[in-house]
Order: C-alpha cells, then structure tokens, then sequence
C-alpha cells in the first residue's frame, strides 16, 4: 500500500501544539512526524484528551501550530478545500436547504462556477454514490442519522478534496447503520483518488476501515505507526484479525 515518495499526499514533521489554559501554557502534542500517501486509509486510535481532534484540526489549518504540515507539498496556513472535515454530529448540514443544495453549495462556492447543470451533475453523481439520490428534495431533518452521515460523505467527496479529515463520524450511530456506512465508505474509497484521516475509539472499526492504523499516547505523540496487513473485508473471522487487535488494546491499556 505504500507508494513511492511522488505519492506523498500528507507530511507532517515536529508537530507541536499548545493551548493557553487559565493563563498557563499546556502542550497538548509534543512531537508528531508522520507522512501519508496517495490512497492510504489512516485510522487513528488514542486515550479520550489526547489530542486526536487537535491533530485533525491543525491538518485542516484550523489551528496555529508548531512544526510543519504539508498537505501536496504545500504547507497548511489555513483551511483550504483540499482538505474537508467530518464530524460526529448529524448537524452539518444547513437546515434550510435541501440534500443537494447542501452538496452544490461548497462547490460553488470553491469552483465559482454557477452553471446550474454542472452543480446538478456533481450532486447526482455524489448522492447517486452513497445511495440517496431520491432523497435530494429532502430537507435534512426529514432523513434518519445515518442518511444524514451519508450526506455528509457525499458533500466531502463532491468537493474533490486531497484529503478527508474525519472525527468519528459514525460514533454515533447503531451497530448495524454503522457496518453498512463502513462498507459504504470503504467502497467510495477505493473508487476515489483520496486519502482517508479517520479518528475513531473503536479497535475494530480501525482494523475494518484502516489500511494504516496509528495509536496517540496521552502524551501527545504517535506511539505506535502500522500497516494494516489484514485481508480485506476485515471480519473478527479474518486471519491475523486477534493478534493485531491484542497489539492495540496493549497500546490503549495505559
Ligand atoms: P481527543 O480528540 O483525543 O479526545 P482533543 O484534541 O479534543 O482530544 O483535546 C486534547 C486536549 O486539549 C484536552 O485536554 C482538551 O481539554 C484540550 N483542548 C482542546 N481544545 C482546546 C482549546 N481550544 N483550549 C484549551 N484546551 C483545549
Ligand atoms: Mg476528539
């Protein structure tokens, strides 16, 4: 799954990141390397405070950092749309617009393009892909969590991003919505030309989802960096899946 260095979509060298709480400076990440390429699936697990979401929001650039953060060679001053967020909450949709005005409206804004066939074209194709397409007319609080989530997966795709950044973005839902939105996502990934950021407190959802998994310690640093060797689709079933699942609860267990 590693590529060459041309490949390179993410690197990050000597990330530090502090904030000022009640007056005292806190390091909350104290020195992250880490370079990903070109359809790499990165799953990140860590203790709850460790920094995950911070990680996530410097690489969005909605963070002042220590270090350097490359996204294609650039480095990342601000947010951009080569990289787009998930969140765990369902409301990340504008309520008062439609599913595919919802998707068309980042897009043009970006694009500055207002041709309205080529934003209709762009939010068929990307509804069409996460199976909502006759639910374009819907308003947001018409659809379930889940459709929400899938919504959201179509808006972050239809914006051609380098990279999308997600903050366990399907914690919230049951455990059934949550495999289909898991193969779902998996599917999408292997039909486009992105890298996947994907925060998660969920061992198997990384060993289903990640083809690199890395472990945050509470001390604000990557204290354990794999490949995920595991055949895919990735079941408790799936040889190796024990053995890599003992290596990360290890890790967790501090
Ligand atoms: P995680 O996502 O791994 O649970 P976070 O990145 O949300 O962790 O938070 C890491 C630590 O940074 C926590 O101790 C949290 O309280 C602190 N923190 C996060 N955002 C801020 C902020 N804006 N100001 C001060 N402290 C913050
Ligand atoms: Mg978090």
């Amino acid at each position: 799954m590693i590529s060459d260095k041309s490949s390179e979509v993410l690197r990050v060298e000597k990330l530090k990141k502090s904030y000022i709480v009640q007056g005292d400076q806190v390091e909350i990440i104290k020195g992250i390397d880490l370079t990903l390429y070109k359809n790499e699936f990165l799953c990140i697990l860590g203790p709850s405070g460790c920094g995950k979401s911070t990680f996530l929001r410097c690489i969005a650039g909605f963070e002042i950092y220590n270090g350097n953060i490359y996204v294609d060679r650039k480095i990342v001053k601000e947010p951009g749309p080569d990289r787009v967020m998930m969140f765990q909450d369902f409301n990340q949709l504008f309520p008062w617009k439609t599913v595919e005005q919802n998707i068309q409206y980042p897009v043009k804004i970006y694009t500055k393009n207002k041709d309205k066939k080529f934003l209709q074209d762009i939010s068929n194709r990307f509804l069409s892909m996460v199976g909502l397409l006759e639910y374009r007319k819907f308003y947001p609080h018409q659809l379930s969590g889940g459709m929400k989530q899938r919504v959201a997966i179509a808006k972050a795709l239809a914006m051609k991003p380098k990279i999308i950044l997600m903050d366990e973005p399907f914690a919230s839902l049951d455990a059934i919505t949550r495999r289909n939105i898991q193969k779902e996502l998996l599917k999408l990934f292997n039909q486009e030309d992105i890298a996947v950021i994907f925060v998660t407190h969920n061992i198997q959802e990384a060993l289903v989802l990640g083809t690199r998994i890395i472990v945050m310690s509470s001390g604000g640093n990557i204290k354990l960096n794999i490949l995920n060797s595991l055949t895919k689709p990735v079941t408790p079933a799936t040889d190796g899946y024990g053995e890599l699942w003992n290596i990360f609860i290890k890790a967790l267990d501090v």
